[in-house]
């Protein structure tokens, strides 16, 4: 599994199906938001960004 943004590898979520397969639905990935979607550094910006965008200023 890759970071949608940079493609940097996550850390946390299983890299193959086979192996997402093997596991309990509620361990398949990290509990949060983007959580195996994006990685860290790439979340902390994203979520910069909505919080940017949701309050007017
Ligand atoms: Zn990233």
């Amino acid at each position: 599994m890759k970071c949608a943004r940079c493609g940097a590898v996550l850390n946390g979520v299983p890299a193959t199906d086979y192996e997402r397969r093997k596991l309990p639905k509620s361990s398949k990935r990290p509990e949060r938001m983007f959580g195996g979607f994006l990685c860290p550094r790439c979340l902390r910006e994203v979520l910069k960004d909505v919080v940017r965008a949701a309050v007017p200023k």
